[in-house]
């Protein structure tokens, strides 16, 4: 097999466990110290390949020759008056990204970036106004894990939201391989694929594949129109994929017995706000297994809306639950550190 290497060395964190144990064997030992390497980096946490007493010495040898951990710096580590960090990790070519690590209620939730950037401009997005730079690879996705973890012992990562920079199904290779390295049982970090959530703008011949994956992770949808007259105003793929094609493929998507599909529904004053909006999100949602988040915009500089008044923001949530729709309202995180739903956003070189 080929290995991803990086100046000719390989990237140890993002291989599949699979993929070190073929390591291993190129290596001249066998699949065992693959083995060994993977739960030394997954399950233990351990990155120093020096600290990895159980694999022989000469083992070691031949791997730091060819081989390298490979973690992004952790530039920043920014702390949020209500318990979530912000870091900002610095990624081999000079680009960055952030994740968030939000405590609440006994869980601690990462919100991961899988692109620097984001190519899909939605109106209303800070990081949207990048542009897409690049796709992150399976170690960078894999990395942000391994490092929030490290940051404090006690406070081990336990559910994992894919909100951040860039639009996870448009990297879908490294995307679906981070995940089955999350949620490798004997291997890997052992995450149940539950505890996962992939949020898409909507694309959906990739949420189609997703479904056929078996991954059993949580798809939740950025929606925030239930006509694609409102959603293609402020939504550019809409005009791609518009509602009854992305409703067609969310009906098909696989759900266990309790699960359901989320729509991220962000409230923009004057836009997608009125009662008649909320009358709609639930006809467009009739028969579907859903939850509904509703973010209240997230204001960024130079940005052209509003967040609603909090009455209208309570007012659209009553007629969806009194429809029969589970309706949350989610405060976004971070919002003085700069981490909130939309408000990733990096400069790019150093
Ligand atoms: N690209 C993916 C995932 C990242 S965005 C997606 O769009 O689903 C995570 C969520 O934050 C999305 O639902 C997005 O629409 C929402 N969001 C973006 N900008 C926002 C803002 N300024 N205020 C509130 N939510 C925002
Ligand atoms: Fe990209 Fe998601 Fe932002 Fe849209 S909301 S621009 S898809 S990151």
């Amino acid at each position: 097999m080929v290995f991803c290497r990086v100046m000719s060395r390989i990237t140890l964190v993002g291989l599949l466990p699979s993929e070190m144990e073929d390591l291993a064997i190129e290596l001249g030992a066998s699949r065992y110290r693959g083995r060994q390497l993977a739960t030394w980096i997954y399950r233990k946490g351990v990155l120093d390949l020096d600290a990895m007493t159980d694999l022989p010495r000469d083992f070691r040898a031949a791997l730091a020759e060819r081989a390298e951990v490979g973690l992004p710096e952790t530039e920043r580590v920014t702390a949020s008056l209500d318990g979530s960090q912000k870091l900002v990790l610095k990624l081999r070519d000079g680009g960055r990204v952030s994740s968030v690590v939000m405590p609440d209620d006994g869980r601690v939730t990462l919100c991961l970036s899988t692109q620097v950037g984001c190519g899909f401009g939605c109106a209303f997005c800070l990081t949207g106004t990048m542009g897409l730079d690049r796709n992150l690879d399976a170690s960078e996705i894999v990395s942000q894990l391994l490092i929030a973890n490290a940051l404090s012992p006690e406070q081990r990562v336990t559910h994992m939201v894919f909100m951040g920079m860039g639009e996870p199904l448009a990297n879908y290779a490294a995307l679906v391989k981070a995940i089955r390295i999350f949620t490798d049982p004997k291997l890997g970090l052992g995450y149940s694929p539950r505890r996962i959530t992939v949020s898409t703008v909507g694309l959906v011949p990739a949420i189609e594949k997703l479904g056929r994956e078996d991954l059993k992770v949580n798809l939740a949808i950025s929606l925030h129109g239930a006509t694609d007259e409102v959603r293609g105003r402020i939504m550019p793929v809409n005009r791609s994929f518009p509602l009854p094609a992305l409703m067609a493929a969310v009906r098909q998507y696989p759900l266990a017995p309790r699960q359901s599909v989320f729509f991220e529904y962000v409230m923009l004053a004057g836009v997608n706000d009125a009662d008649e909006d909320a009358r709609q999100l639930a006809r467009l949602l009739r028969g579907v297994r859903a939850k509904v988040n509703l973010i209240p915009f997230n204001d960024w500089d130079s940005s052209t809306f509003q967040r609603p008044e909090l009455p209208r923001i309570l007012a659209f949530q009553k007629i969806l639950m009194a429809a029969g729709v589970t309706t949350t309202v989610r405060w976004s995180k971070g919002e003085d550190i700069g981490a909130a739903c939309g408000q990733l956003r990096e400069l790019v070189s150093a």
